[in-house]
């Protein structure tokens, strides 16, 4: 490998999205991915729900690709083996006073081509959360679940057969831009084993920076340092497995005000258990999953909001998840994702800050990302 015409710089989700989309019409597609396995950053660390569309302003990236991600990643779950299953979502108005926001989420997610949504009463919210307290709900039924580990495998196992080659251990070190290529320095190897740590020089055609929480440090090998990343991690909690029955599928709050994440959720799982959480909380470092984890009693405090009967024994702790934010602390609103050739090195197409829901998006984006890279080695 010295000349080829792809590399794509990471091997999340949406990496691997890519890396699927191009194989089969373009020869020579690398993904590298510095871990020693696939998807093993925010791709597996998240909620695993394919949202509907129904958040987004109708401008946005996040909007279109969400409807369209919603749809084919479905349809992709359904053909190739992928665990999933549509449950849909209830989001709840836990009083009176906030149906009116509720409809304005309904008319938002009409405005993005969400179909079926539909306001409902005590007495359907009754049929299905019994345990749920709310005045009324929004119910979103194209909303899903799925194997996040399982999608990411799925991609990438499919790039792979179609001629796609998927490296681990494999660390973008360096950028370089020539007259008609990008030369990639990559360090191969387990970084704990610095002997047999070797280094190679690929020249791409084109380089599809999709480095999650890295994207910003990616650009900035190229010198463009127009991007700043804020890790912003979203702890989880899990309720006792004997507790779980008092869920049935997916139940949301209005979102925070404050935009940064949807607002603590109840999802039950592909495996009946029951997930609380994400929480929001700016971290300095975009490795820092575990240090300083909030008390269980937060977690309490908002689920017990949708879920009255919930009591603190009946909470363990689970994982956490780094969400690739653009919006720095203190900053409002919210940022759309950003996918655009470098203005300098046009050679190379950054993905960054692909947060929520870049899960769901993923097959969406990666069809975005596949035009432009035909325009590039065009
Ligand atoms: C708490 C939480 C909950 C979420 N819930 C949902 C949800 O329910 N539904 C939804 O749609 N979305 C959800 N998301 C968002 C979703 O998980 C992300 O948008 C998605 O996983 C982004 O995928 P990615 O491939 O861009 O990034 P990543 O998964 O971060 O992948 C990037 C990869 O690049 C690699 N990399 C970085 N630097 C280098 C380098 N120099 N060389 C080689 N490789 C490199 C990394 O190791 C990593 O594997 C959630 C996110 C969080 C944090």
């Amino acid at each position: 490998m010295d000349r080829v015409n792809v590399v794509i710089i990471g091997g999340g989700v949406v990496g691997c999205a890519i890396a699927r989309e191009l194989s089969g019409r373009i020869e020579d597609v690398f993904l590298l991915e510095q871990s020693p396995r696939l998807g093993m950053a925010t791709s597996t660390r998240n909620s695993g729900v394919i949202h509907s569309g129904i958040y987004y302003p109708p401008d946005f990236l996040k909007a279109r690709f969400c409807v369209e991600g919603n749809r084919l990643t479905k349809e992709f779950c359904a053909a190739h083996g992928v665990p999933h299953n549509d449950c849909g979502k209830i989001v709840v108005a836990a009083q009176q006073s906030e149906i009116p926001e509720l409809e304005k989420l309904a008319e938002n997610g009409r405005m993005n081509g969400v179909e079926g949504l539909q306001l409902v009463g005590a007495e359907r919210i009754g049929q299905r959360e019994p345990h749920i307290r709310a005045a009324a709900a929004l119910e979103v039924p194209s909303t899903a679940i799925v194997s996040a580990e399982e999608l990411v495998k799925a991609f990438a196992r499919l790039a792979g057969d179609r001629g796609a080659s998927i490296l681990t251990n494999a660390r973008v070190k360096t950028l370089e831009p020539r007259p008609d290529c990008v030369a990639v320095g990559v360090e191969f190897g387990d970084p704990a084993d610095r002997e047999r740590l070797r280094t190679e020089i690929v020249e791409a055609q084109c380089v599809v920076n999709s480095a999650g929480l890295y994207a910003d440090e990616i650009a900035a090998l190229l010198g463009n340092n127009s991007y700043r990343i804020y890790p912003v991690r979203g702890e989880y909690a899990e309720v006792v497995r004997a507790r779980a029955e008092l869920v049935n599928g997916l139940v949301y709050p209005l979102p925070h005000h404050d935009r940064l994440s949807l607002g603590v959720h109840l999802t039950k799982t592909l495996w009946g258990t029951v997930l609380v959480g994400p929480t929001a909380h700016y971290v300095a470092d975009k490795n820092d999953y575990e240090h300083d984890r909030l008390p269980l009693e937060e977690f309490l405090q908002d689920a017990q909001r949708l879920l009255p009967e919930l009591r603190l024994e009946d909470l363990r702790l689970a994982y956490s998840g780094i969400r690739p934010k653009l919006v720095p602390p203190g900053g409002k609103g919210i940022a759309d994702f950003v996918i655009a050739r470098d203005p300098t090195h046009p050679r190379a197409i950054h993905l960054v800050g692909i947060e929520s829901p870049g899960l769901t998006s993923a097959p969406a984006i990666a069809r975005h990302v596949a035009i432009l890279v035909s325009e590039t080695l065009d």
